[in-house]
């Protein structure tokens, strides 16, 4: 038996390095990589800037507890807090860990107007973690099994389905949990309009909007947070996979009143907001805008997507092609897995999200030549694979 325990079915690949949107093979064979770690490598490998920090922090202080106030956590605090317009910030280590901080303050939330308000409604075919609560929340069965007795006050629901949703909703209901795009469950956008309709059947009720921006979240998809392009705003915000550019962090950020519900002794993490993960968090949000990265990730997005929709009338294995930013699914007819191998071979590293969805993921710094690189490679994988 493997001394690391066998959760993943693993590429048969080993990457030793990487620099930019390029990562190396233990034999030393390069590839381009549009997985960038499942949207967490925001600025690539080895961004010079990164580098930086983490040695300046590593050589003045890795940790040490909040119990103490920690002035890169602030800065951090302060920053996703302007960015986001919302109110305070909770930090932690992963995406399910701020969505189960966000479960627990919905909850707290109505606790405190001693309200009966505790269920959460969330979307099929979504992803929230692999925690109790947030499998529990996740809308795909194959997370689930095996692992009951799981915890109650949890409903799915379909995405885009106004009326399913207000259907649903009743005197239990805290909190409406979704994805602006879902990532995992295939790359399906809800819909602006949707969640508009979910902003204002919230306010009628006095709901929380729960909105995971986990994979979303930190300029994927061409804005800071994809909820800006619907003209909302959530009542809680959850973050991690690229906020801290490879360093793991989470982040649960709430409107004012509803933070209010964690004080003292109500919820917390050892880890969460770190000197080391904030100074990377920090990182990333500086170089997104040094750098112009909401731009770039337009820009290119609009490449790729283009480049793909070619390729779509070309090849009629490719059903739909879709997506926001840099976060941009192909469904195949077919299985996606001997084309992502086909494609492994050729030297480009790209993901599936479900079955049948080719995913790419690049790092928002990719450039025009990189984008056209993968499009010739993903041209060659579909010519064979006809
Ligand atoms: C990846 C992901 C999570 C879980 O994040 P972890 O860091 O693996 O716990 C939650 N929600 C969404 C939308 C994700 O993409």
């Amino acid at each position: 038996m493997n001394a690391v325990m066998n959760t993943y079915a693993r590429f048969p690949l080993t990457l030793v390095r990487g620099q930019g949107a390029r990562v190396w093979d233990d034999a030393g064979n390069c590839y381009l990589d549009f997985i960038s770690g499942i949207a967490v490598d925001t600025l690539g490998h080895a961004h010079p800037k990164m580098t930086e920090a983490l040695s300046a922090q590593a050589a003045t202080m890795l940790h040490c507890s909040n119990l103490f106030h920690i002035p890169k956590q602030q800065q951090l605090a302060e920053k996703l807090t302007s960015l986001s317009g919302l109110a305070s910030a909770f930090f932690c280590n992963s995406g399910a860990e701020a969505n189960e901080a966000a479960i627990k303050l919905a909850r707290k939330y109505f606790y405190d107007q001693e309200s009966g308000r505790r269920t959460v409604i969330s979307a099929t075919k979504s992803f929230h973690g692999r925690l109790l609560s947030t499998l529990t929340a996740t809308g795909q069965d194959k997370v689930k099994i095996g692992f009951d007795p799981l915890p109650p006050g949890f409903i799915h629901v379909p995405l885009n389905d106004l009326s399913a949703l207000e259907g649903a909703v009743n005197q239990q209901t805290a909190a409406i949990l979704l994805e602006p795009l879902q990532g995992e469950g295939g790359v399906n956008i809800a819909d602006p309009a949707y969640l508009r309709g979910v902003r204002s059947l919230c306010d009628d009720l006095g709901l929380l909007l729960i909105l995971d921006e986990v994979q979303t979240g930190i300029g994927r998809c061409g804005t800071m947070f994809a909820f800006e392009a619907a003209g909302i705003r959530p009542d809680i915000l959850t973050l991690a996979k690229g906020l801290g550019g490879g360093v793991p962090i989470g982040a649960m950020l709430a409107g004012e009143h509803v933070a209010a519900s964690f004080g003292p002794g109500t919820h917390g993490s050892t880890f969460g907001g770190n000197p080391l993960s904030c100074s990377a968090a920090l990182t990333v949000l500086d170089v997104i805008e040094e750098e112009s990265l909401l731009e770039n990730v337009n820009k290119r997005g609009e490449q790729l997507m283009k480049g793909l929709k070619a390729m779509q009338s070309r090849f009629p294995m490719i059903q739909e092609v879709r997506g926001k930013g840099l976060l941009i699914g192909a469904e195949l007819s077919g299985e996606a897995a001997p084309l992502i191998a086909d494609a492994r071979a050729r030297g480009l590293l790209v993901l599936s999200a479900g079955p049948n969805v080719v995913r790419l993921l690049p790092p928002l710094n990719i450039t025009e030549e990189e984008i056209d690189e993968a499009l010739v490679t993903l041209t060659a994988v579909m010519e064979n694979a006809k």
